[in-house]
Parts: C-alpha cells; sequence; structure tokens
C-alpha cells in the first residue's frame, strides 16, 4: 500500500529512444519493456515518492504515433487521475510536440501536471541525456504550490533543463540534446540548481470545474507547405482530397502567399466548400498578419483565417479536436480565433 502523503507520480513509458537499445544484429536502436529501462534508473528509488509506471505494449517509436494513442493516454490519465499528483509520459522526441499539443486540448481545465520528456541518447549509454530529463520531470510534475495546489497544471515538454508549454513547442534539432524549442512563448521554468518557475507564464485552470476529458478527434486534415513553383495541380489535388475538411496552409513570412488568380480561386472555392483554412508562416518565430501586405489581403478575402503564431503541432491537432466533436463550420472558425489553452498569443 503506497503512503499517502508522500508525492505520488505515473510514469507512462510510450517508447521512444529513452528506452531503445541497438539491436546487436542490425545496429538499429529499439524499444525495449520498462523493466530495462529501468534497470539503468536506480536513480528511481532514491526518491521519496510512489511512482508507478504503465507502459504501452509494445512500446513504439514515435513515428509510429497515433491519435488513437493520443485517447489511449488521455484514458490512463484520466482513469489515474486523482490517485497521483501528476503524470510524467515518456515519449520519443520526433513527434512528442504533436502529442503534448493534441493533450492539451483533449485534457480541458487540467488541475495537474502531465510532462512530456524523452532523450537522444537511450538511458543505457554513459552519456545520456534521459536520466536528466526523467528526473527533473518527475520533480515537476510532483511539485506543489503552499496551499497544495500544482505549480505546474499544464501539459508540457520537458528537455534540457526547459520546460516548455506543449502546444508551443517544436523539435528543432535532431542531433543536440538541446532538441525542442518555444519560439513564441517564454520557458514555464528553467533547471539549474534549482527549479525556477516563472509563476505569471503559467495557465490557471478553473478549480471549481473539474477536468474534462475529451476521447474524439477528425483526421480529414491536412498539411500544405508553398514554395515558389508550386503547381496548380498539386494544390488542387490536395484540396479536392475526398473528405477534406480542414488545411494548414504553411504560408511565408507574416503570413503572405502568391497573388496568382488560380491561385485565390482554389483557396476561394475550398472554403465556400466548407473546407476551414488556417494561416501560418513558415518562420518559427513571429505571427501571421494577413493584412500588412497585398499577398496576405487576398487570403484574407478568400476566407482563410490566422492561426496567429502558432505552431504547425498545435494547429492541425486543434483542428482535428474540433472536428472530432462535430462541429459545423462556423464553430470552427471561431474557435479557431480564440486560444483555449495558452496555444498562440492574440495581438493587441
Ligand atoms: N525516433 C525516436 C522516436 O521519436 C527518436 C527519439 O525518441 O528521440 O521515438
Amino acid at each position: 500500500m503506497s503512503d499517502p502523503n508522500k508525492p505520488s507520480v505515473l510514469l507512462i513509458y510510450t517508447g521512444g529512444t529513452i528506452g531503445m537499445q541497438q539491436n546487436t544484429d542490425t545496429g538499429a536502436l529499439e524499444a525495449v519493456n520498462f523493466n530495462q529501462l529501468q534497470k539503468n534508473m536506480p536513480e528511481l528509488k532514491r526518491f521519496n515518492y510512489n511512482i508507478q509506471t504503465i507502459q504501452f505494449n509494445p512500446p513504439i517509436d514515435s513515428s509510429d504515433m497515433e491519435p488513437s494513442l493520443w485517447t489511449k493516454l488521455v484514458h490512463i490519465i484520466t482513469d489515474n487521475y486523482n490517485d497521483y499528483d501528476g503524470f510524467v509520459i515518456l515519449h520519443g522526441t520526433d513527434t512528442m510536440a504533436y502529442t503534448a499539443s493534441a493533450l492539451s486540448f483533449m485534457l480541458q481545465n487540467l488541475h495537474k501536471p502531465v510532462i512530456l520528456t524523452g532523450s537522444q541518447l537511450p538511458i543505457g549509454m554513459l552519456r545520456t541525456d534521459g536520466k536528466e530529463n526523467l528526473i527533473t520531470s518527475i520533480e515537476i510534475a510532483a511539485a506543489k504550490n503552499a496551499d497544495g495546489t500544482a505549480i505546474v497544471p499544464e501539459v508540457c515538454i520537458f528537455f534540457e533543463n526547459q520546460l516548455l508549454r506543449g502546444n508551443r513547442t517544436t523539435k528543432i534539432n535532431a542531433e543536440n540534446f538541446n532538441a525542442f524549442r518555444s519560439y513564441n512563448y517564454p520557458a514555464l521554468a528553467t533547471a539549474g540548481i534549482h527549479i525556477k518557475y516563472e509563476y505569471d507564464r503559467i495557465l490557471k485552470p478553473n478549480y471549481n470545474s473539474p477536468l474534462i476529458p475529451h476521447f474524439v478527434y477528425g483526421t480529414d486534415v491536412a498539411i500544405l507547405t508553398l514554395f515558389p513553383g508550386i503547381q496548380e495541380g498539386v494544390i488542387s489535388t490536395v484540396l479536392h482530397t475526398p473528405g477534406l475538411r480542414a488545411v494548414v496552409l504553411k504560408t511565408y513570412g507574416s503570413g503572405n502567399a502568391p497573388q496568382k488568380p488560380w491561385f485565390i480561386d482554389e483557396l476561394k472555392s475550398a472554403t465556400a466548400r466548407g473546407i476551414v483554412i488556417v494561416n501560418i508562416s513558415q518562420c518559427p518565430s513571429g505571427m501571421v498578419e494577413m493584412q500588412r501586405y497585398e499577398t496576405g489581403l487576398h487570403l484574407l478575402d478568400a476566407g482563410v483565417i490566422s492561426g496567429y503564431d502558432s505552431t504547425v503541432e498545435s494547429v492541425i491537432t486543434k483542428l482535428m479536436f474540433l472536428l472530432g466533436h462535430n462541429k459545423n463550420v462556423e464553430e470552427i472558425r471561431y474557435l479557431m480565433t480564440i486560444p483555449v489553452c495558452g496555444e498562440f498569443t492574440i495581438p493587441v
């Protein structure tokens, strides 16, 4: 029986490099089960916390992540919500920002920390970054204010000393330990000798209402990245994909796109068919301002809506979340323009 006075954290192991080992035949890294991972982490026993684990069976490389597994994570967190102070999800880095963004929408009015972490080197390797990432994530997941509420009641990514809002984060480096960046929102905490929390940047849930978990999503979405010379046939094929309901359009600079009539007509006709098109910039830093240049104004005119300074991971997962709730086009268009859990900045 666990001691109710000890901080308690549920560790959910989905897979990823952190728990991988080299296959001696092929030389490739493969996910292994959590017991093997724990063997390389005797430090876990030194926590005076109640730490329980649940693992995906089999553990996956996060390139195999699917929305159905986001639902599975929501079920695990919801089923165990009252028994733990916080949750740590061990996840591959490749799609961690998508999972963090999706969970931020699916776990509405979260009162407890959900911290995703992983590593660039497996935990069994001498120079691994996994141990520090995991240990600090567990500490953050259990951290409480003097009144007993969680310090960070949000879905976050902790990596290489920084705690970042999950739906603001992007993987930016396939090699360095410093693999994630939140370009448009500052870190929620920094881990040095002490963990320095930035209290005024952290979301405050409504403590008078419970967690509202969501288990549904839609997948009739696409991401369309512009480049000079993109052909009409490509745009048209994407926008006429059978069943398509929403598109993330990755434009240039502050939300600009070609002014060619065929291009604007394709967008106009897609919005007229009820396809929601959200404009985000290919620049990771800064914000879409379609009224700034004529090349942006045409998009506004075609019914394209602004994603402001959102990440692509956040827009695509928010669209999937809203589509899953069978909201109509007008509701989706409206909800895309208001941040529901700090996912973008409303310009002043
Ligand atoms: N391919 C791995 C994954 O995303 C990479 C990692 O964990 O860093 O599962």
